[in-house]
């Protein structure tokens, strides 16, 4: 059908005025365009990459490890065969993936966690999508099991605590920084251990290499939290994270969430799980844990408070069609989810992999929220990357899909500042890769400073690292070229150059 200049003014006018004089049955209203004259392109015609954002694995993925080869499709969602089978050593590794590797890598793994700060701990889903055919190079591999020709020198300034969030702590497992926000941590386990957990400090259980700060997971040492945050008038938000809400059993979750929505000045309250990125299948099999949580999504509305989940996917192999279902679950039972991904270098930290990640969570409803700047935790230099590079990567970003399926791409600022537009440092040298943030919200008397890692720096800036006795005053210049020189240096690692320099801090 075509319309002369004049019949298509009318409709222009009818479209203003809501009277559009265009008929389309009920039956099939995709049916009815098909006689429509399709409109001159605009644009290119779209490449098929550019849609694989919509294709989602939903083969028998994991029968290609010779020990799920005979594991149904019923008993891989079952989250009790997950929990079950999850690799918790290398021992069982190596029994998992034997004669898939070369025992070289295996050795490799055991000589990496002698150094990493977090335990092994693989579902079988996560372990079935890693590619053993190039471990090396694989994303999920990166994120989940230390190799030790991978590990890079510490940055000297990585710490195992990097955000102080012990300094923030009021009690046991509670964080309090931001004005009116909280983070409650009632357990300190998850069903996966990421390499570069920025609670390293205390998540996981000990390792060769680190003595942890244990949480408290019992109700009677929750209680201490919650009298805090009911003693607190302006706390509106609560996070709940961990450790892993996913690993809180059904009736724990739900007494959570009870408590703390019958605090009257409680708003908002956020789960925090990276369970959808590596058991996804649990939201759809362990029926109490999903039915407590939309309970108390459902309770949080009718008292007119928000209550959502955080996940946490870095890696658009993280995702399957176990992961579509488990997510249209959620969004079909109103429950909003939303992503916090951390940027890592192999993992997602090019434009096309970041891109394609964005793509996917948004089709699936899940909404890309932030991309955290990585933090600066000990025994993780090979996975960080530049504020340069980082800068560059929301430069391509922004864009690509609608703003509120864009992530803000943040850094959590070192000591304690919070979470800082990445690009919204007062000061950034590119050769010593120091940058300098304030965050006048959490403390206007003090300035926060973000290192690169030192193989990204230009020669000159790694050559300036290797003097240990200038690092001083590279800091010191980088304070004074950001013109803040009244203001104190609030990370932790620094008390010692605090002292030292105090008469010009
Ligand atoms: S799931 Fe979260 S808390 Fe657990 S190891 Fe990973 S980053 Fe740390």
């Amino acid at each position: 059908m075509h319309y002369s200049k004049e019949e298509i003014s009318v409709i222009d006018e009818a479209r203003v005025f809501g009277d559009l004089p265009i008929s389309i049955s009920n039956k099939n209203k995709l049916e009815d365009l098909n006689d429509e004259a399709i409109p001159n392109h605009i644009k290119d015609a779209v490449q098929h990459d550019e849609l694989e954002h919509r294709e989602f694995i939903d083969t028998e993925f994991w029968k290609e490890l010779p020990v799920f080869k005979n594991v149904s499709r019923e008993e891989f969602y079952d989250f009790k065969f997950q929990n079950k089978f999850t690799v918790r050593n290398i021992a069982k590794l190596e029994e998992y993936t034997e004669g898939l590797i070369d025992p070289s890598f295996i050795e490799n793994v055991k000589r990496g966690m002698e150094k990493a700060p977090m335990n092994l701990s693989l579902s079988p889903y996560i372990l079935s999508l890693i590619n053993w055919e190039d471990p090396y190079n694989d994303p999920l591999r990166i994120q989940f099991v230390p190799i030790d020709s991978g590990f890079k020198p510490d940055h000297p300034k990585l710490s195992l605590d990097s955000l102080g969030e012990q300094q923030d702590s009021p009690v046991d497992g509670l964080v309090h920084r931001y004005f009116d926000k909280v983070l409650f941590l009632p357990l300190d386990v998850c069903s996966v251990y990421c390499r570069f957990c920025t609670r390293s400090y205390a998540i996981g259980g000990n390792t060769d290499s680190v003595d942890k700060k244990r949480f408290k997971n019992a109700p009677d040492k929750w209680k201490k939290a919650f009298a805090y945050i009911a003693s607190r008038p302006e706390i509106e938000d609560v996070v709940i994270s961990g450790g892993d809400a996913y690993m809180l059993a059904p009736s724990r979750l739900r007494m959570i969430g009870e408590v703390l929505l019958d605090i009257p000045h409680v708003r908002r309250m956020r789960f925090a799980s990276k369970g959808p990125a590596v058991m996804p299948m649990k939201i759809l099999t362990d029926n109490a844990w999903t039915e407590a949580l939309i309970d108390i999504v459902k309770s949080g509305r009718e008292r007119g408070k928000e209550v959502v989940l955080h996940t946490h996917f870095n890696s658009a192999n993280e995702i399957t069609d176990i992961t579509r279902k488990a997510m249209l679950h959620l969004f079909q039972n109103g429950v909003t989810v939303r992503n916090q991904s951390v940027l890592i270098k192999g993992v997602n930290d090019t434009i096309d992999s970041m891109i394609h990640l964005v793509r996917k969570l948004s089709y699936m409803n899940v909404q890309p929220y932030y991309v955290y700047q990585h933090d600066m935790v000990t025994g993780t230099e090979d996975m960080r990357t530049s504020v340069r590079q980082t800068v560059e990567l929301e430069k391509s970003v922004r864009g690509v899909t609608a703003g509120f399926n864009t992530p803000l791409f943040v850094t959590d600022a070192p000591g304690g500042g919070g979470k800082r537009d990445v690009h919204s440092f007062d000061y950034y040298d590119k050769v010593t890769g120091i940058s300098i943030y304030r965050s006048p919200s959490v403390d206007d008397s003090k300035l926060y400073i973000y290192f690169d890692p030192i193989d990204t720096l230009p020669i000159e800036g790694q050559k300036l690292w290797e003097d240990e006795s200038v690092h001083d005053d590279l800091i010191q210049n980088a304070i004074n070229n950001s013109g803040f020189t009244s203001l104190t240096l609030y990370y932790k690692c620094m008390y010692w150059i605090m002292s030292y320099l105090a008469p010009t801090f």
